[in-house]
């Protein structure tokens, strides 16, 4: 069957699927065995005043990366007190943040799929805060002036997601080069794949050679 209606990004509804079930290329127990990239709680956050002590890449290893790392891929459920990212992009470029103010973004890695509340959104900004708090001396809490937080509902509802993922599918050695989902549909004629769930994998380089391949292979499957 010749593919010629897509739909971009912007113009459909999440809740249509691009094709119907008996022309999809993978079955949904397929994907369910895969084991995906890790999921993320993120927090966008304004602060009242200039941090000291903090760089616009901040990785925070002050708890275990072990008991972290076993709830992302094998138990699958929240860490008691998970390690974390902190960029401040206000430290390197003045145009994020007004003068004398700092703009916060921080990532604390997830397993894809965990439970989604505004409780446990907040249990986690506490504790993230106040052990920034605590390495760096500042006072924060004092200083928010707003915060947005993103999670797995978010990655679900706005693009998608297979189980809220963040990364898509995981590069581990069994899901690697010829053993990732492949770039061509074997249901319908003129249908390719690209982008993280393909090959070469997640990131956005590999995204865009991920591309690169599939426009040379239509090229030669045309010529
Ligand atoms: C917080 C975060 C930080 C990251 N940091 C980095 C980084 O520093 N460096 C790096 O290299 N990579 C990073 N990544 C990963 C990188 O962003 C992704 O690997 C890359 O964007 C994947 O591109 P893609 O085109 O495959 O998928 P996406 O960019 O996810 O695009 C897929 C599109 O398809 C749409 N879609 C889904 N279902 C349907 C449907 N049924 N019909 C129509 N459209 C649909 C979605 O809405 C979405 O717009 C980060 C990702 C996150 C979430």
């Amino acid at each position: 069957m010749p593919c010629d209606i897509l739909l971009s990004g912007a113009d459909y509804h999440h809740t249509e699927t691009l094709l119907p079930k008996e022309l999809r290329q993978y079955s949904e127990s397929y994907w369910n065995k895969k084991t995906f990239a890790p999921s993320a709680l993120l927090f966008y956050v304004g602060f009242n005043k200039k941090l000291k002590d903090v760089s616009h890449h901040t990785l925070f290893f002050d708890t275990d990366f072990d008991a972290h790392a076993k709830t992302i891929y094998d138990t699958k459920e929240w860490a008691e007190k998970p390690l974390f990212y902190a960029s401040f992009p206000s430290i390197t470029d003045a145009s994020t943040a007004p003068d004398e103010k700092e703009a916060g973004i921080f990532l604390i890695p997830i397993a894809p799929d965990v439970e989604d509340t505004p409780e446990i959104r907040e249990h986690y900004f506490k504790q993230l805060i106040d052990r920034v708090e605590k390495i760096t001396g500042e006072d924060l809490q004092n200083n928010i002036l707003f915060k947005e937080s993103y999670c797995v509902k978010d990655f679900k509802d706005d693009y998608n997601s297979y189980k809220g993922n963040a990364y898509g599918l995981a590069n581990t050695l069994t899901q690697t080069h010829v053993l990732r989902p492949k770039l061509k549909s074997k249901k319908v004629d003129n249908l390719y794949f690209c982008g993280q769930l393909t090959v070469p994998g997640p990131g956005v380089p590999p995204s865009l050679i991920s591309g690169k391949i599939v426009s040379d292979l239509i090229i030669k499957n045309i010529a």
